[in-house]
């Protein structure tokens, strides 16, 4: 090893100038990371394979300023250098350093970092007068020489640079290793890779642009983080999230302040930043610090009617106090991500500088600030939408500046949208790529999977003796659990089974696989397609525990006492089991009924042997019903809450036509498979908590907060009844109680308003809260996980990772695997949370978006569909909040408008616009006027007429507007109660095809948009059912409180 001295300057914060001279050793062996190295290198994890054409190795500027290209998948054979690594940390800043970093860490990017200046022949020591730029380019250059050495010459080596002078300097100086600037790079090597070619020019520009700006101040400049810190901790300043107010972006924010932070001081409530200059260039989301404005200039909030607004979730809607109110002095933490913005039409654009437009770009996002982005397709792409980052926000520039990144398409196309909607919700579901398509079990014709001897020696094998089967809902692919239920000991005992796809079994932690079912933590459903988290061989095929075929499982398996069904004894363990009936809700009912049915795996069989095997069958249905109502019971006892009126649900007949639409009693056979499953995720996290009391993954449901309760508790009032909310077992009875049987209406609307009040059922490591804490409100129980959805859930595949763990200790066994620590689940569970909400929020938009394609095609004044019957469920200062049970759609209804103008009823109820004014009570809202005064009470009914208000910018919404103040009956006499919902999903099916068909048409025309199409189109599987579920779960509950959507399976019940 050779010491060496080394002179770095760095920048202090304040922008000071500091020089530093540090020792430096090099050494001779520094690893290459390369499968050609012929010097034994020691090469530890990943790898840049052999077969390729070249390695690239990118200069400093290139990895500072375009990191986002090297980003691309398809560029293979990077080598970052120490020294551009280095340079990003110190110019860039944290944020873009961690993302270098993480893209190191990521087996799926073909990269490795090269510690060049620790090797001693590739160090090369800065000269006296050599500018910084040049010096790191001679290092980059140095270190590009010697991989081609080190590889012994068998790998050519491209350098890419900014800097036109090096590719002069070096280009011809060895030979094998060439020196090239990124756009001939591009062009020379990814021709086919229109997208990075793109997001080339416009970071070119952008930077071009950041050159020529202004000097004049728009804003006050940021306090330096010292500062910002000192300020913080004497209490002067607060630190917290701007939270943009998306009915106001423009003027509202508040700062979400860490309660923990401020618990000693009066200002644990929020703070408001009123209008642009006071938030200071803060952006939505960024984690910012105020400090506070006098007393005198304190302002409220707002509190009437605006758009949208019917899915806030607030505590009682006072009348607006002046609040804390303060002012952006500094931002800790950017937090900015991707944005979708469309492009002005072509009048708007300012015409500027040379042979590029700067244009401002409004984000789909009401809450994100327009974007200045530098383009020369600005009339090119005018009504597109288009992806773009935030580059920097300087305090002379009014507006953030920014860069393209990826066109969309056309505004207000399906495709267009619904990729709106998932880059949003910062969801990401390439398709899967092929190193981890290979990873994969191989099941073809050719090459049918077969079960592993070793694998049957090692499991429990349950195919002899354990009668398996499935209930799940019609035409379900992706089969995860199954139950079985039998006698032993001469009746004595009941044996109930619940066997769950060994997923991980095929998934090992750590591979490609995994790590890909990790980021995406959970199968996403659309209105009209649904991205899977594991690759269709796994989800729709050998982990699909399918009838008549051998599948691996995991199993647990309880003895009950057959009298008092006291468990004795549980089992848990990998089995081998072959289901024999893969049954469906409607038909395991109708079994239970005795009805006449036919079940399709006993059609071959003969009478007397289908008779016995139908009896055989019946009697483990009877069984199984028996067990769930006593474990129903128990939980009821408990306090176990039934919040959504399951009376609604769906039903089809034979071929599959929804007749549901006239509420009807569930099915039980649901509720007993559902309950089963519930009993299987307690009993696993049981047994995982108390094998590794600080490491478990579980999932809590914590306890409402009262103030949120106080709408539906004054709402009930006003009908005569009362809601009691101390505990669970209270609310859930008084729910039970409140029922006006004259309109099933009511308590409907109090199970959404006791819903929208609960807080959300979220996923923790055991070692990150009390025991106390892992309560779960909902489902009344002490211990809860998910274990029984591992094909659609990566929580789920955690939770049997564990279980596995904790057999094998139970058997002596140490662990293959070191399991996460209570730090790492804890991460891992904040991201899983992430994703559901994501889930959650993109499936709510796109069931919106559906809405509004339905009526968009529709005449609101002539067309009957367009009007309908609503239920007021809130009152507010200048309208109401009503519920359309035909639509499941929820909104605002205004009784004011913007002229002074209110609702009047006239005769026959019917509603006219008259000058007046409006007053709001607590239970009703009137309107006055010279013709007199018209009252609106809570859980009144009345006809609106749907509409859709279009946005050029925004997702377009609908609009309800009353007509008359008498319910709309016509409709419902003439055909069934639910008509116009039917016809919405066969429309919105219909509409889903056509558009899936337009592209691929348009696939086969051009190649350019059919790469991307390809990516968003993973699986469409527009079935009538799931979308038909979908659509009334989020017409029952607000997205918020409801803890895991799903479209096809028992969650649609259980969904804590
Ligand atoms: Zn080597």
């Amino acid at each position: 090893m050779i010491k060496t001295e080394r002179i770095l300057h760095l920048k202090s914060c304040r922008g000071r100038k500091v020089r530093v001279v540090r020792e430096h050793y090099v050494r001779e062996r520094v690893p290459c990371f390369s499968a050609l190295c012929q010097a034994d290198c020691d090469n530890d994890g990943k790898v840049l394979p052999g077969d390729l054409t070249h390695y690239v190795v990118p200069d400093v500027g290139v990895v500072v300023d375009y990191l986002e290209i090297l980003e691309f998948r398809e560029l293979q054979g990077i080598v970052f250098t120490q020294t551009a690594c280095q340079a990003v940390q110190h110019s860039k800043g944290r944020r873009q350093y961690n993302r270098l970093r993480n893209l190191l860490k990521d087996p799926r990017h073909d990269c490795v970092l090269f510690a060049n200046e620790f090797q001693e022949y590739s160090y090369c020591p800065r000269e006296k007068g050599e500018s910084q730029e040049k010096w790191q380019t001679r290092c980059v250059y140095s270190a590009a020489v010697w991989y081609h050495n080190h590889l012994a010459g068998m790998m050519d080596i491209v350098m890419i640079t900014e800097d036109q002078d090096a590719v002069a300097q070096f280009s011809s100086l060895s030979s094998g290793v060439y020196v090239v600037s990124v756009q001939d790079y591009l062009s020379n090597f990814w021709m086919e890779l229109h997208a990075a070619h793109e997001l080339y020019n416009s970071i070119s520009q952008a930077l071009e642009e950041k050159e020529s700006e202004g000097t004049e101040k728009e804003y006050t400049e940021h306090l330096p983080s010292e500062i910002l810190e000192a300020g913080i901790k004497s209490g002067r300043y607060i630190q917290g999230v701007l939270n943009v107010n998306k009915h106001r972006a423009q003027q509202e924010a508040l700062i979400t302040t860490q309660a923990s932070s401020n618990k000693n001081t009066d200002l644990s409530r929020d703070v408001l930043v009123y209008g642009g200059k006071n938030r200071n260039r803060a952006v939505h989301g960024d984690v910012v610090v105020v400090e506070l404005l006098p007393k005198s200039e304190w302002r409220g909030k707002v509190t009437s009617l605006t758009e949208r607004q019917g899915d806030e979730k607030t505590g009682e809607d006072e009348k607006s106090k002046p609040m804390p109110t303060g002012y952006v002095v500094g931002i800790l933490q950017r937090n900015w991500r991707d944005y979708v913005v469309t492009f002005p039409p072509r009048e708007a654009t300012q015409s500027q500088s040379r042979n590029s437009q700067r244009i401002l770009a409004i984000p789909w996002d009401p809450r994100i600030p327009k974007i200045r982005i530098s383009t020369q397709q600005a009339d090119a792409l005018q009504d597109h939408r288009v992806v773009v980052r935030i580059d920097s926000w300087e305090s002379t520039s009014l507006y953030p500046n920014g860069h393209s990144v990826r066109v969309l398409g056309r505004a207000g196309e399906l495709e267009t949208e619904i990729q709106t909607i998932l880059i949003e919700n910062f969801i990401h579901v390439p398709p899967f790529s092929e190193a981890q398509l290979k990873e994969m079990p191989v099941n073809s014709p050719e090459k049918p999977w077969k079960v592993h001897p070793s694998q049957v020696a090692s499991r429990r094998d349950l195919r002899g003796t354990h009668l398996v089967f499935s209930i799940d809902p019609r035409g379900c692919e992706d089969v995860d659990d199954t139950l079985s239920v039998r006698t032993l000991d001469g009746g004595k005992l009941l044996e109930l089974g619940v066997h769950i796809a060994d997923v991980t079994h095929f998934v090992p932690e750590g591979s490609l696989t995994d790590l890909e079912a990790r980021s995406r933590a959970t199968t996403y459903y659309l209105a009209d397609r649904r991205y899977d988290m594991l690759p269709a061989v796994l989800s729709a095929d050998l982990c699909s525990l399918l009838g008549g075929v051998d599948r691996y499982a995991m199993s647990v398996l309880w003895e009950l006492d057959a009298h008092t069904l006291e468990v004795t004894k549980v089992w848990y363990g990998r089995t081998l089991i072959r289901s024999s009936y893969q049954l469906h809700y409607e038909l395991a009912q109708a079994l239970l009924n005795r009805e006449d049915t036919e079940v399709p795996e006993l059609a071959p069989l003969s009478p007397e042997e289908k008779d016995a095997k139908l009896a055989e069958l019946t009697q483990a249905l009877e069984m199984l019903t028996h067990v769930a109502r006593h474990l129903r019971a128990q939980r009821d006892r408990g306090g176990a809450l039934e919040l959504e009126g399951v009376e609604v649900r769906a039903q089809l007949d034979a071929e599959k036509n929804i007749t549901a639409l006239v509420p009807r009693q569930p099915l039980e056979v649901h509720e007993t498979v559902a309950e089963c499953m519930i009993y299987a995720n307690h009993w696993v996290a049981r047994k995982i908590q108390k094998t590794f009391p600080h490491q478990a993954l579980l999932r809590h449901h914590p306890p409402p907060r009262q103030e949120f309760f106080s709408q539906l508790v004054d709402s009930a009032k006003a009908r005569g009844f009362t809601i009691n909310t101390s505990s669970n077992k209270a609310l859930a009875d008084s729910l039970d109680r409140a029922v006006d049987p004259e309109d099933p209406l009511v308590n409907r609307m109090l199970r959404m308003m006791a819903t929208q009040a609960m807080s959300q059922a979220l996923y923790f490591s055991t070692g990150a809260q009390s025991q106390e804490q892992y309560y779960h409100y909902g489902l009344a129980l002490d211990h809860y996980t998910h274990f029984t959805s591992p094909i659609r859930r990566y929580a789920d595949m955690i939770v049997h990772r564990l279980l596995t763990a904790a057999v094998d200790l139970d058997k002596g066994l140490s662990p293959a695997v070191a399991l996460a620590t209570n730090k790492e689940l804890e991460e891992t569970t904040q991201h899983i949370n992430n994703k559901n909400r994501a889930a959650q929020r993109a499936q709510k938009l796109s069931i919106e978006l559906f809405q509004c394609l339905y009526f968009k095609e529709r005449d609101p004044q002539t067309d009957p569909s367009c009007v309908a019957d609503a239920a007021i469920y809130a009152i507010r200062d200048n309208g109401v909040l009503v519920f359309v049970p035909q639509y499941g759609v929820k909104g605002p209804v205004y009784l004011k408008n913007r002229d002074g103008e209110v609702v009047t009823v006239g005769q026959d109820g019917r509603c006219e616009w008259k000058t007046g004014s409006v007053k709001r009570y607590s239970e009703h809202i009137s309107t006055t006027c010279s013709s007199g005064t018209s009252t609106f009470t809570l859980f009144d009914h009345i006809t609106v007429r749907i509409s859709v208000q279009p946005s050029r910018c925004h997702a377009d919404s609908l609009n309800l507007e009353i007509i008359s103040n008498k319910p709309h009956k016509s409709a419902e006499s003439q055909q069934p109660h639910s008509q116009g919902r039917s016809q919405l999903v066969q429309e919105v099916v219909r509409q889903a095809e056509e558009a899936s068909q337009q592209a691929q048409e348009r696939a086969s025309r051009g190649p350019r948009l059919s790469k991307e199409e390809r990516e968003f189109c993973q699986s469409k599987t527009p079935n009538l059912y799931s979308l038909l579920e979908e659509i009334r779960e989020l017409a029952l509950m607000d997205v918020g409180a409801a803890a895991n959507v799903c479209a096809s399976k028992t969650e649609i019940i259980v969904r804590f």
